[in-house]
């Protein structure tokens, strides 16, 4: 089966084709067609598309719309000129995998999307103004393109965390709130935090139960996650990915009131500083210079700049201190895997945020965890009592898998 995996943002969409079937999966088996990302929807539009492993083409279009990226992509892949060989139509995309942000209570695992499971998508619209618009958008598009014959699945960011209970869920706010808006935690990166759990086990050969770790998303955007026995019991990002640890451009945890103060003194909207605390903070604000983790490392090495040290000490310490927490809300676990373009690639911040745990039996192998970049495997010492792993995420895989599965109706393990 042919799956066409789309990731739609505000003037972004990214897709894969991956072929995959139930003996596919089972067999470790799934086959990369190809990857990339339409960029500048709305104006001249920049694709880039990889084939397998050929080198990366880019190509420019004028893009009005999420429909008219499809549209061009779709006939661009089907081409001659495209030099690929699986994909001569349409006909042979069999079913579309959506990445949908916010499920809200609704969506509690991936979803086969009809005119109802649309309309609940778009009921969560409140809880993520910002992503599930976009999400909806794509579905759409997909649809008017392929018509109601090819199955459209949701595979949502918030599903694996529903297991999280109560107490780590709700905000010690009036009650009433829960009730009347929903505002709780949700969680985020649900998909990354599944993967790289579902490949921890497979990599030490335990089942579901014997999953105790804590899972490290350090991307552009970061989360952990605590998950005891293969489930969530806890998480970073909140109501909105805002919360938690310090993100590229996002500040994470900090005193509510600090919002007030901001607007007070700045003379801005709670709205405006909701933007500033999500575009303008985290290691861009703190740094000054860039979000970007490897130009930040760069910039260390060779001009040793105040704040920069500072934005990665703060980032580090975060999640230092958020590791701790999880041992405490776990009662201990076994490993903390860490994942995302931060998180896989780079040991220097790796080695950071593990300095002095050894009180917790964490200890990193030095020179493996040097090596590890890129690739999976374990940085600690064998001996470790709390174990640490590199593994890269691969949420488009699971995205594809979770697609065959729900067709197929078959159980999808979270
Ligand atoms: P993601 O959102 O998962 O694509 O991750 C993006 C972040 O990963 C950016 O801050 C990148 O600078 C960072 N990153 C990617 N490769 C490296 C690397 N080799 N060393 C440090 N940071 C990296």
């Amino acid at each position: 089966m042919n799956v066409l995996v789309l990731n739609s943002g505000s003037s972004s969409l990214k897709f894969q084709i991956i072929a995959t079937d139930l003996e596919q999966i089972k067999a470790y088996k799934d086959d990369r067609i190809l990857r990339g990302e339409v960029e500048g929807i709305g104006g001249e539009a920049i694709v880039k598309i990889r084939y397998r492993k050929e080198p990366e083409k880019t190509l420019t279009a004028p893009v009005r719309d999420m429909g008219a990226a499809l549209d061009y992509l779709l006939r661009y892949i089907a081409s001659e000129r495209s030099g690929i060989h699986e994909i001569k139509n349409t006909a042979e995309i069999h079913a579309v995998g959506h990445r949908v942000v916010h499920g809200g209570e609704l969506f509690k695992e991936s979803t086969l999307i009809d005119d109802r499971v649309l309309k609940g998508i778009e009921d969560c619209i409140d809880l993520a103004p910002l992503h599930n618009p976009n999400n909806v958008k794509g579905i759409l598009a997909a649809r008017e393109l392929f018509g109601k014959e090819v199955p459209q699945v949701a595979v949502f960011d918030t599903a694996f965390h529903h297991s999280i209970p109560e107490q780590a869920y709700l905000y010690a706010i009036p009650y009433h709130l829960y009730r009347r808006h929903r505002i709780r935690r949700y969680g985020f990166h649900g998909t990354s935090h599944r993967y790289v759990a579902f490949r921890y086990r497979a990599l030490r050969g335990l089942t579901r139960e014997q999953t105790n770790i804590i899972t490290l998303h350090l991307g552009n955007g970061c989360s952990a996650a605590a998950i005891k026995a293969g489930s969530p019991v806890d998480t970073s990002m909140g109501l909105t990915p805002l919360e938690g640890l310090v993100m590229g451009t996002r500040s994470g945890d900090l005193d509510p009131a600090i919002v007030g103060v901001i607007a007070r003194k700045e003379g801005m909207s709670s709205s405006e500083v909701e933007t500033l605390l999500n575009t303008q903070s985290g290691l861009l604000g703190i740094s000054g210079l860039t979000n970007d983790m490897r130009e930040l490392q760069a910039e260390l090495t060779d001009h040793d700049d105040r704040r920069v040290r500072l934005a990665l000490e703060i980032f580090c310490y975060r999640a230092r201190k958020y590791i701790g927490s999880y041992l405490a809300a776990m009662g201990g676990a076994d490993a903390v895997v860490f994942t995302g373009g931060i998180g896989e690639n780079s040991p220097e911040v790796r080695a950071r945020i593990c300095r002095e745990m050894e009180w917790a039996g964490l200890r990193l192998d030095a020179p493996k965890n040097q090596e590890t970049v890129g690739h999976e495997g374990l940085i600690s010492t064998e001996d470790s009592k709390l174990l640490a792993y590199a593994i890269p995420t691969d949420e488009e895989l699971l995205i594809a898998r979770d697609t065959v599965r729900v067709i197929k109706d078959e159980p999808h393990p979270s």
